[in-house]
């Protein structure tokens, strides 16, 4: 590897101090996931409340960010407020550009501002604002205000949490750039806990490519397979969204908080439909060429007589699936809505909408009434659900106050465990496949089925399962996306950065390494982070399944218990 260093800017709210360290002994770790988990290891207090002052928020980009297609993303590294364990996100847009022209690998922030704060980040240093102004904005109005007090000098990013980050409801999202998030697990409550409003960073300095030549050549090799192969055509055509007809058909679609794997008016809310109906263009991140933002128009009523509002809002397969089958929604207008005050307050689409499944069942069964809901809820009853997604950021009462510490909080204090649709206390994303799909979930460092695509392996095994190579191939996929997130690389483009591309990216910006070494550092990174996930509370003994899953056929059939509880003491052996 090179002699290069990685430089880390260390932020302390509480005494407005900052510090920058040049990291030779990280490099070998080259950035994104390693790096941050090394750094976050070195000062979490396991001791410590997820939201005490103390504990790190770390970002991190990688050496290949923006410099080469589709690597895009900056992780963050917490304690999650959510599961009181690993905290681990990304997000694309123009933060990783923003953070590599400001000259920084790695941002660590501690400690607790004494007011509302935003920092504004740049190459020549760190200033904290006053932000009591803004403290109380949605995420909207946040994002203008920020754009006009923060004028644009190069690439600037601007990520700020909302009300529900402000109050420290455990699912609150961090926006960045209007349309990417640190949706799960609860960063934005961090961000509150901290008095941390915002971040705005800009970068404007240049940074050469030492071998312009190696470099070009293996870029234009690396954009042909994007632009002119089919890898990424799913992407950029319908996105992501075209899963949603696509698990439809196979019984895979989690509907009506997983009474089914198929939902009837599937049609109505599919990626195709919205394609036809709502889409007004698509967009990209910095250094992305494929585009597969899809932003559709929303037009309303906002008071009586003429007055209309047309609203830019995004959407994907998961926000179509968490906001829409999973609370049986019937229309995209609605499911626009519920997206568009989701992303407002500030809170992970995903997880309000599986709280909002477990709220209607508890209301159907008579765990919650509805005096103590403020409302009716049902299946596909937009106006009831928002009420309950304002009154989870507002708590009037403890009912409301407990479930903005997530479903599974809610649950272990109201009952209704069974139909609550959580695996270690996380939400489930939109895939019910099968029996690697809810164990992938279970153990994967941040229980994503980003961690390690278990709805991928059930699909592959479908025709003989075998629970051992199940098992065996999520570790693997695992072990490999580590080193994926260490350089930042957008899991869309998981087919264009096969080993060998990686090692020739790397190898044209003088870190020459092998595919040996990066399997040897995903190995690495996947033992480091169970060491900390074990530290903060994770307990592989105590782990338990939802019958909701086992009572709803999936796309590879009814699942059993008893395989799950194999494939979990195999997972266990392989440690
Ligand atoms: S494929 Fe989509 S999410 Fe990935 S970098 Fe491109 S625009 Fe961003």
């Amino acid at each position: 590897m090179s002699e290069r260093t990685i430089k880390v800017l260390e932020i302390n709210l509480s005494e407005e101090k900052i510090e920058v360290h040049h990291r030779k002994d990280l490099n070998y770790l080259l950035g994104g996931i390693g790096v941050a988990s090394k750094l976050f290891a070195e000062s979490v207090n396991p001791q410590l409340d997820p939201l005490a002052p103390e504990q790190p928020v770390v970002l991190a980009n990688g050496p290949l960010s923006t410099i080469f297609p589709v690597v895009t993303k900056v992780v963050a590294v917490f304690r999650s407020p959510l599961t009181g364990e690993w905290g681990e996100s990304y997000a694309g847009m123009r933060l990783a550009l923003a953070m590599r022209l400001a000259g920084f690998q790695a941002i660590v922030i501690h400690g607790r501002a004494h007011a509302p704060t935003y920092l504004s980040i740049g190459p020549r240093g760190v200033k904290f604002k006053n932000a009591s102004a803004l403290w109380g904005l949605n995420v909207g109005e946040t994002g203008s205000i920020l754009r006009r007090l923060e004028p644009n000098r190069g690439h600037r990013s601007t990520i700020r949490i909302g009300p529900a980050g402000e109050k420290c409801v455990s699912f609150a999202s961090v926006n960045v750039d209007t349309y990417r998030h640190f949706g799960r697990l609860g960063l934005g409550a961090v961000f509150g806990a901290k008095n941390l409003k915002a971040i705005v960073i800009h970068g404007d300095k240049d940074e050469p490519i030492p071998d312009s030549k190696a470099y070009n050549k293996v870029y234009r090799d690396i954009y042909q397979r994007v632009v002119k192969t089919d890898i990424m055509d799913k992407y950029h055509g319908v996105g992501t969204a075209i899963n949603i007809n696509a698990l439809n058909n196979l019984g895979g679609l989690p509907t009506k908080n997983l009474q089914s794997g198929t939902f009837e008016q599937a049609g109505n809310i599919s990626g195709e439909s919205f394609a036809e109906q709502s889409l007004i263009r698509k967009m990209a991140c910095s250094g992305c060429p494929v585009g597969c933002i899809h932003i559709a128009m929303r037009r309303r009523e906002f008071g009586p007589g003429y007055e209309y509002e047309s609203k830019a809002i995004s959407y994907d397969h998961e926000l179509i699936f968490a906001l829409g089958s999973f609370i049986g929604m019937t229309s995209q207008e609605k499911v626009l809505d519920l997206i568009d005050l989701v992303e407002e307050l500030g809170m992970d689409a995903i997880t309000a909408g599986v709280a909002l499944g477990w709220v209607t069942e508890a209301y159907q069964s008579g765990i919650v009434d509805e005096a103590t809901l403020g409302t009716k809820v049902d299946f596909d009853n937009a106006e009831g659900y928002i009420e309950v997604l304002k009154n989870i950021v507002y708590p009037p009462n403890s009912f409301y106050a407990t479930l903005a510490r997530g479903t599974a909080a809610a649950a272990e204090k109201y009952g209704g465990k069974d139909y609550a649709l959580t695996l270690a206390k996380t939400e489930m994303p939109g895939y019910h496949t099968g029996h690697a799909n809810v164990l992938g979930l279970t153990v994967g460092a941040r229980h994503s089925h980003l961690d390690n695509a278990g709805y991928s392996v059930d699909q592959k095994h479908r025709e003989q399962r075998d629970l051992e190579k199940m098992v065996d191939d999520l570790i693997t996929e695992e072990k490999w996306r580590n080193v994926l997130n260490s350089l930042c690389i957008c899991l869309f483009a998981r087919g264009i950065y096969d080993p060998e591309t990686v090692v020739s990216a790397l190898g044209s910006i003088g870190i020459n390494t092998t595919a040996e070494e990066l399997n040897a550092l995903g190995e690495e990174i996947f033992k480091t982070k169970h060491e900390i996930r074990i530290k903060l509370g994770y307990n592989l003994d105590r782990l338990t399944f939802p019958k909701r899953f086992f009572d709803t056929p999936s796309l590879t059939g009814r699942l059993s218990s008893e395989n799950i509880k194999r494939m979990l003491e195999i997972y266990k052996s392989r440690l």
